[in-house]
């Protein structure tokens, strides 16, 4: 379970890691700002800052405008409910931090690199540190962070920090924790700026005390091979199955299973294919539908608004049938996307992008 930034933030307060002073409203609420701040949009996902979601309001008076114009962004498909109202730090630095679990070796792995924020992606895997942690080295790592980012002055104070954050990760079951940007500030604080975190939500019943935002209602999505080359989206767990075992029986090898139910709808889509893009072989995605309450044409809107919010995805083989499928070959002809008449002329297709 991916967490919202406040919520991630929360429990890095919880761990005496330094967070921004904060606040969040929902919609309609007073935004009480009296001097500068960042307003951030509390979406599942990253890259808020490329996409408009986190505001800078320098005059407090813009922030109940600036407020409401995030209610009113959508990021990736998602809108918030929930906006985080900072103290806007005065950056000197944006350096990156993060702990993840290296699922290979079964160890806890700290990921460091000196420039962090939004271009981070852009940094080569070389330049990256990558260190062990473990509850017995939290000073030496501690200390590597100091030299890598070059600020030795804040050696004890990154060495607090690696400790309390390792307590933290395995105390409360992460699987990641991401801090991007970690800040330096001109007044020499080390903040969390952004928080990333995945809970194990298979540890859900060592606590009791998680409680977290009401999400959109999570699909039913199954990763089966991560490594695997062809994506799966269809409606009803049956087909949903049928569709899996029909690509592995054509000699490929199927990602996920994923049925997103009767009320397929863009945000739905929208995360399906974002789900997809996380791995990293997938060459197409074989789309199945079968609509009776369905209707074919809202799955083909939310086919292709989702394929608007994506520059890079995978070629889609897309069988629609039953309900309103005139309506959907229409719209999708429009948009210049191919149906296929059958998931067996899917299946071939696929093969030829898959092997
Ligand atoms: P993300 O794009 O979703 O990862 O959102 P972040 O919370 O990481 O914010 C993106 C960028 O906004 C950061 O890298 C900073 O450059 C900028 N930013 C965020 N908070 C502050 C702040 O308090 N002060 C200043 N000056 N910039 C900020
Ligand atoms: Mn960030």
């Amino acid at each position: 379970m991916n967490l919202l930034e406040y919520e991630a933030k929360q429990l890095l307060r919880d761990a005496h890691v330094t967070v921004p002073q904060g606040v969040t409203v929902t919609l309609g609420e007073p935004t009480n700002v009296s001097s500068p701040a960042v307003l951030k949009s509390q979406v599942p996902i990253g890259g808020r800052g490329k996409l408009g979601g986190v505001r800078v309001v320098d005059d407090p008076s813009d922030a109940e405008m600036a407020c409401a114009a995030l209610f009113d962004l959508p990021i990736k498909g998602f809108l918030p409910r929930t906006v985080l109202i900072e103290e806007k730090l005065m950056i000197a630095r944006e350096l990156y931090l993060s702990i993840v679990i290296d699922r290979v070796s079964s160890e806890i792995i700290v990921i460091a690199h000196p420039d962090g924020g939004i271009e981070v992606e852009n940094n080569t895997t070389e330049e990256f540190l990558r260190a062990v942690l473990t509850p017995d080295n939290t000073l030496i790592v501690g200390e590597q962070l100091a030299e890598l980012y070059d600020i030795p002055e804040q050696t004890f104070a990154l060495q607090d920090i690696v400790k309390n954050l390792y307590d933290c990760f395995v105390r409360q079951d992460m699987t990641l924790l991401e801090i991007n940007p970690f800040v330096l500030t001109d007044d020499d604080r080390l903040v969390a700026g952004d928080c990333k975190v995945t809970l194990d939500t298979a540890a859900a019943f060592r606590h009791p005390e998680w409680s977290f935002e009401q999400r959109p209602t999570e699909t039913n999505f199954v990763t089966l091979d991560k490594d695997g080359t062809v994506a799966t989206i269809a409606n009803g767990a049956g087909l949903a199955m049928a569709t899996v075992d029909a690509v592995a029986d054509y000699g490929m090898q199927p990602a996920n299973f994923l049925d997103i139910g009767g009320g397929a709808n863009a945000e739905s889509v929208i995360q399906a294919f974002q789900r997809i893009m996380d791995y990293p072989n997938v060459k197409v995605v074989v789309i199945n539908i079968f609509a009776g309450i369905t209707r074919c044409d809202e799955v083909a809107k939310a086919i292709i608004h989702a394929t608007s919010q994506f520059s890079s995805l995978p070629p889609l083989c897309i069988r629609l049938s039953g309900t309103n499928h005139e309506q959907a070959a229409e719209l999708l002809a429009a948009e210049q996307i191919s149906l296929l008449p059958t998931l067996e002329d899917c299946l071939v297709v696929a093969k030829e992008y898959a092997l």
